[in-house]
Parts: C-alpha cells; structure tokens; sequence
C-alpha cells in the first residue's frame, strides 16, 4: 500500500524508557509506521543544550534505540538513526539561521522556560534550538510533523524559517512540514501528581523486572482522600485506576469502579492486579528487548545503517539547498 507522505520525530537521549516515553510517543511511534514513511531520529545534538556531561551519551542512545527497536519500530520499514551521524543537518542549521530573527528566538515561551531552568547555561545552542529543530525536520523532506497541541507553534515557527529561507533564495527547495495533531497522553508518575519523568523519579521503567515492577507499582500514590480500606474511595482521582484503564481487562475495570466507591477492594490488591496486567503487556516487549540485546552490535548496525538511509535523503536536499544559495 502506498503510504500518505514522510513523517519526522526527534527525542533525545534519555536512556532506558518508561511507560510515560511508551504512552506518550513510541506507541504512536510504531503505530504511524503503518500509514507512513517515518524517520525516527535520536537528537544528541540538541540534548547538548542542556547536559553537564556526555559521559552517559552513548549508552543511553543504545538503550534507548533498544527501546524503541522492541517496542515495535522496524528498521526494515523506518529509518531509525541519530542526529549528529549525518552532519549536514550542522550545515543547514547554520543556513538556516541566517533567516532566522534573533528576536523572535529569544521571544519563544520554551526558550524563556529554559532561561528559567538553567540561569547560569544559557548558552547559544539553547537560543538556536528551534533552527537546529527546523533543520531535523526539512533536511529529510518530512511533510507531517506528529505533535500534541502545545508543541504545535514550534512547528509553526519551522514553517516561518521553511518560508523565509525558500522567499531569500527564491526556491521551493525546502518543504514546510505540516502538523499531524496527535493526542500526546500526558502520564502522571508514581507520585500520583507530576508528569512521569525520571529526574522526578516517579517513573517505571519498561525493561525492569516483573518483580520490580510490583515494586514501583506498590509505591504509587492513590485518592489522597483514602486513608483506610474501609474508607470509600474515588477511582476518579487515582492514578493506579487511569492505567487500569488502559493495561487492564475491561472486567476488571468495571469491578474496581465498582468496588473501590463502597470500600469492597483495598489499594493494595488493586495495584497488585495492576502491576500484574501490566506485566502481562510488558512481557513480549521484554523478551524481545533480550533477544535484541543478545545479538552483538545489533543496534549499532541498524543506527548505521539508518544514519545511512537518511544521509542519501539529506545529501540531495543540501545539493538542492546550495545550488539555490549560489553557494560556491
Ligand atoms: Fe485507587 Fe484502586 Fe485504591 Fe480505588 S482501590 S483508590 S482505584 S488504588
């Protein structure tokens, strides 16, 4: 079947994944493969604007890769590979950059919110970010970008540089990325309160054992209201329910509804029906994830020869690109 046009996503490299990376982007990852032509790119590039060191880099990018290779992505289908293998994404950011208003940089929410996190590294990769990110994106002629509605000015403001770039030199050498507006699930962590991530630590991981899994699922934050098992409780409120109601039996969210309002199941039993569901889910993910790890440079050689693939698209682009700059 023909597929409907070239999809571009970028995450950086934040080591072993947990169920917020899995709900939030790689299920829909895998899930686009089907209709699209999709590049996958790991951005260590743009993680640089923020680390201290880069000592983790390497490994995480791999374990990550790993990740995403078994929960589904196939490289067989799409280009899987990392941002600084193909360096002519570090020419066309400088192009680019060179349309780009330093003003209208400085003026974007996200880079207001870093200067916020990181007052004493506000270095010039963080100010130039959205170029670098604009770069990702056109120099593999993607036409859909999938973001939640938030992240949607950004790629806004992609298509304003795609503009200025293709009126400066007069070409239609660059393609404005369009949105594909995606229902990013936002995963609350253990603590019941903050967006999953691991520098809260309220995350699970995926590739964790079931054991430790039970573990993470026993430390998760129920109705704060709830204070004994012969309280009432109110599964509106409750973390543990919501991921019932997306890794358990349709049954068994009925009866927890049910139950957990007149006190007829306790917290504990009912994270240990959790965790054992999601286990259950988690279990071909698991041992493919250990099948792939058993193979020596098994994910090196698909990051190579997806750097690969992706540099016969970005060489043809930047000969485009050169050739409507004149350049000598
Ligand atoms: Fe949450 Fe389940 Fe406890 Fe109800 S019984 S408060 S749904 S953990």
């Amino acid at each position: 079947m023909a597929k409907k046009g070239r999809v571009f996503s970028g995450a950086r490299p934040t080591g072993k994944q947990h169920l917020g990376n899995y709900l939030g982007a790689i299920k829909n990852y895998v899930a686009l493969q089907n209709d699209y032509e999709c590049v996958y790119c790991i951005v260590d590039v743009h993680a640089l604007t923020t680390v201290e060191t880069t000592q983790d880099l390497k490994q995480n990018t791999i374990e990550m890769a790993l990740d995403w290779l078994a929960a589904g992505i196939r490289p067989e289908d799409s280009i899987l590979f990392v941002q600084s293998h193909v360096k002519e994404v570090m020419e066309l950011h400088t192009y680019l950059s060179m349309v780009t208003q330093f003003g209208k940089l400085t003026d974007l929410p996200t880079f207001k919110e870093k200067v916020r996190q990181q007052p004493d590294n506000i270095n010039y990769g963080l100010v130039g970010y959205p170029v670098l990110m604009t770069a990702d994106i056109v120099l593999y002629k993607s036409d859909i970008v999938p973001v939640g509605i938030d992240q949607a000015p950004h790629i806004e403001f992609a298509r304003e540089i795609v503009r200025s770039f293709n009126y400066r030199y007069n070409t239609k050498a660059l393609v404005e990325p369009q949105v594909k507006h995606t229902e990013i699930l936002k995963v609350v962590g253990i603590d019941g309160k903050d967006k999953m991530g691991k520098s809260l630590n309220n995350h699970i991981e995926l590739a964790v054992t079931a054991e430790e899994t039970v573990k993470r699922v026993r430390e998760m934050v129920t109705d704060p209201a709830r204070q004994r098992k012969t309280d009432p409780g109110n599964p509106d409120v409750c973390n543990v329910f919501t991921m019932h109601k997306i890794f358990s039996p349709q049954e068994e969210i009925d009866m927890i509804n049910t139950e957990c309002r007149k006190a007829g199941i306790g917290c504990v039993d009912c994270k240990l029906r959790f965790a054992s569901n999601l286990n259950k889910n988690l279990e071909p993910f698991r041992a493919k994830r250990a099948e792939l790890e058993s193979k020596t440079d098994y994910v090196n050689d698909v990051l190579i020869d997806g750097a690969k693939r992706a540099r016969t698209i970005a060489e043809k682009t930047m000969a485009e690109v050169r050739e409507a700059m004149k350049m000598p």
